[in-house]
């Protein structure tokens, strides 16, 4: 396991799904975890999970779109912990429509969680890791940033969106001992991708070389390794597990 021994972890989204899993993971790692979700009986239901397995976590309820709220919740984790070494930024929302009948509230909301939750998140964090020379950035992307996705205009502009905010602060801090990537999912069976229409989910998996969705926990051992020590060369890396889905030829 990549070391994250004795660091601290602010995950959003982390009430659910791949955030569930790479809390579970990282604690297993030895790294105290803040989990934090816009959903509190979810957060905390993973902190307890957490603590059940022995490590220590703290849930709080935060809506990443807004700025004061996640600089509360790094405010809670350096009274909790000390200080916050890895972010992962990982909250998301998803909902198919096409983009004429998209409303500029659902084109709005879109970004505001993805695009400009993960600013807020990088904005709060970034302070504390400089003056400690030290620390792991992480958003979340997804592979259709780069495929598109049918009725998905806005979900995969906003997610580009992080990609491109990744790469950027990667340059601007690269000579700081912080790392700056992304990771870009595939199709990970999660309660996101549960929620779509069946036919959607059936086409999708014929579309994957390796014939099954990804587990949140294949997202999570991809986090785990970038918020690592030994990651300390990684930066500007767009990291897709997807089972093969970007081959061609399969
Ligand atoms: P999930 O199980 O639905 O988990 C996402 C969590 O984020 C939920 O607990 C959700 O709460 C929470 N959330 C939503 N809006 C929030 C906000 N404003 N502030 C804080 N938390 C908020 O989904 P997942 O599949 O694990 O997705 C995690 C991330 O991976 C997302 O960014 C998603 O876009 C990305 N991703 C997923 C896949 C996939 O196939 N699953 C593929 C590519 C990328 P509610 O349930 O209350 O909304």
């Amino acid at each position: 396991m990549p070391g994250v021994e004795g660091k601290v972890a602010l995950i959003t989204g982390a009430g659910s799904g791949i955030g569930r899993a790479t809390a579970l993971v990282l604690a297993r790692g030895g790294a105290c975890v803040v989990v934090c979700d816009i959903n509190l009986p979810g957060a905390e239901e993973t902190a307890q999970e957490v603590t059940r397995a022995g490590h220590r976590a703290i849930p709080l309820r935060v809506d990443v779109s807004q700025l004061d709220e996640v600089e509360q919740a790094v405010a809670h984790a350096c009274a909790a912990f000390g200080r916050v070494d890895i972010l992962f930024s990982n909250a998301g929302i998803a909902e198919q429509v096409p983009l004429l009948e998209m409303t500029e509230a659902q084109w709005d909301r879109m970004f505001s969680v993805h695009l400009t939750g993960t600013y807020n998140c990088f904005r709060a964090v970034l302070p504390g890791m400089l003056e400690r020379n030290w620390g792991r950035l992480i958003s979340t992307s997804s592979m259709g940033a780069m495929t598109g996705g049918v009725r998905l205009a806005h979900y995969c502009a906003a997610k580009a969106g992080i990609a491109g905010l990744t790469v950027a602060m990667a340059s601007e801090l690269a000579r700081t001992g912080i790392t700056v990537n992304a990771v870009a999912p595939g199709v990970i069976d999660t309660p996101m991708v549960r929620q779509s229409p069946e036919r959607w989910v059936e086409r999708m998996l014929k579309t994957i070389p390796m014939r099954r969705f990804g587990k949140p926990e294949d997202i999570a051992h991809a986090v785990a390794y970038l918020a690592s020590e030994e990651a300390g060369f990684v930066t500007g890396q767009i990291l897709s597990p997807n089972g093969g889905s970007r081959m061609k030829w399969c």
